[in-house]
């Protein structure tokens, strides 16, 4: 795109940092020939993480969850520049952001992004709370490679374990999959794993299917704390009958390469795992602690702070920061939250570059009346810039056999729903977030697909 508009005005450069919920909704919620539009992210493609804890196991495949960067880019109105590198420093005073290429071919090209505004949605990473071997020996349930690792620990766990004589504490160690974190991700992922067992090993392995164990372990008194009691006690119950082994009020303290040590009150317990997933919630990444650090302003340790309009204090004239790398209470490290925000972000930048137009006339303009007009005009838009409104719809948890549990709120009304419904519900809202039509389509033949033949379980 010109530098300049037709007016000789100066297309400003944004710089958008990340490919996740934020940054893609505002992508794709923007009229980008408005500015020169730059994303940069590690990430080439867009994941739709609701659906990520069922792709270990087979029932969803990971090419039905991503979107390309580059075909969201390619239907936007106007150009998008997209470089495939992570930001590794942002200097808001100087508004340059130093950006390192993941390329293996190219090294690791570093390269200085000059912009004039910056959104920062660069999300978070999983935290250990520091639990001492949680990095070296636990799997994450974040991206796309952490399932595809979970993915070879429990098919190769299972294969190896058929070769040891059922006597062997050696087999009953590789096939007890532990999950810590009671939280969406662990819960949906530990129903996922046990569908498998029950639905799929069950046919083709019936004798390990029996010796699988999957354990979920929960520091609280109770898992998915975020609903309602009502339905955490139903999908607590049903954990039961599915046998999937609930540790409540239990800590983990430390990981080795075969044992958690978990504390339950005073009583400390080994647990010998096969397979350890992590899901204990989200810490800032370097590059946001990096921002923190530069600023007065920003003395949270949860994420970067930001006004009611999602600008950044210290920064507030340049720079937007939305999705899980913030922390404002009331609003949680959710898609949901992450993708409003994107929406709003557009609706902003599109009021920007009309204060900024008139910012340029002003400049250019030495005549007072013609002045004063055009003052009152800026006056009018920044007003129209009203702060973000969140709007809550609900919270769904898929909790195995074929059921979930939901939440949702319509106006002032509340509505908890559980059961094989509230499955079908659950699935035709996921259907319905999906960006694309494609996805749309690919995941509902996975399901079709899961349904006749079952879940693949090759590596
Ligand atoms: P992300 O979506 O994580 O995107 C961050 C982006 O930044 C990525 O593209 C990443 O590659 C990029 N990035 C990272 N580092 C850099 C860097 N240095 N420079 C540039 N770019 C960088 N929420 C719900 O509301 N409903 C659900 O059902 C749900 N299910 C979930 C299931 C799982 C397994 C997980 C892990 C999360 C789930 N969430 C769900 C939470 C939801 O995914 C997050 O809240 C959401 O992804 C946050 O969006 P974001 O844009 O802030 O970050
Ligand atoms: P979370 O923060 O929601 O839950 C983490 C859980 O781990 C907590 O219950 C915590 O008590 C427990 N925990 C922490 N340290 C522990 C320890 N040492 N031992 C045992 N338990 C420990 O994390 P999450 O599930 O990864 O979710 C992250 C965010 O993503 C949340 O905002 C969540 O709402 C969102 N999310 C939503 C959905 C959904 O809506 N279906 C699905 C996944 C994630």
């Amino acid at each position: 795109q010109a530098e300049t508009f037709s007016n000789g005005s100066p297309r400003k450069t944004l710089v958008i940092l990340g490919s996740g919920w934020g940054s893609i909704s505002l992508l794709k919620n923007l009229d980008t020939t408005l500015y020169n539009v730059v994303i940069v992210s590690p990430r080439n493609y867009f994941l739709f993480t609701p659906l990520l804890p069922s792709t270990p196991v087979g029932t969803i495949e990971l090419k039905s969850i991503v979107e390309p960067v580059r075909s969201i880019a390619r239907r936007a109105p106007g150009e998008v520049t997209y470089y495939e590198a992570e930001a590794q420093d942002i200097d808001p005073v100087k508004k340059i952001v130093q950006i390192k290429s993941v390329s293996k071919d190219e090294g690791g090209l570093t390269k200085e992004l000059k912009y004039d505004y910056l959104v920062v949605g660069v999300g978070a990473q999983p935290t250990t709370f520091g639990i001492p071997g949680v990095y070296e020996n636990a799997s994450f349930l974040k991206e796309i490679p952490d399932a595809q690792e979970i993915r070879v620990k429990v098919m190769n766990n299972i294969e190896k374990a058929t070769t040891l004589s059922p006597e062997d504490p050696e087999r009953m160690r590789l096939l007890n999959f532990v999950v810590v974190g009671g939280g969406p991700t662990g819960v949906e992922f530990a129903a996922e794993l046990q569908d498998y067992i029950d639905q799929d090993l069950a046919k083709w392995m019936p004798e390990i299917s029996k010796e699988l164990k999957v354990t979920l372990v929960e520091a609280l008194p109770n898992i998915l704390n975020m609903f309602d009691k009502s339905l955490i006690e139903y999908a607590q119950d049903l954990f039961k009958k599915e046998k999937i082994d609930l540790k409540l009020n239990t800590m983990v303290k430390n990981v080795t390469g075969t044992t958690i040590t978990a504390k339950t009150g005073d009583a400390t317990e080994d647990i010998p795992y096969g397979v350890l997933v992590w899901a204990t919630g989200n810490a800032p990444r370097d590059v946001t602690k990096g921002l923190m650090g530069k600023m007065e302003q920003q003395n949270s340790r949860r994420g970067l702070l930001i006004n009611d309009k999602l600008e950044l204090l210290g920064a507030e004239d340049s720079v937007w920061a939305i999705g899980d790398c913030t922390f404002y209470p009331g609003l949680f490290p959710t898609a949901q939250v992450a993708h409003q925000e994107g929406e709003y972000l557009a609706r902003v930048l599109k009021k920007q570059y009309k204060i900024d137009q008139h910012n340029w006339t002003l400049v250019q303009n030495s005549n007072a009346a013609e002045t004063a007009k055009v003052q009152s005009r800026i006056e009018k838009l920044n007003d129209q810039i009203q702060p973000f409104k969140y709007n809550h719809q609900g919270a769904l948890a898929y909790i195995g056999s074929e059921k979930a549990i939901a939440d949702v709120a319509i106006g002032e009304s509340k509505y908890r729903l559980k059961g094989s419904w509230t499955f079908l519900f659950w699935k035709s809202a996921y259907l319905s977030m999906c960006l694309s039509f494609r996805n749309r389509i690919l995941v509902a033949l996975d399901w079709w697909k899961v349904s006749f033949f079952g879940r693949d379980s090759s590596v």
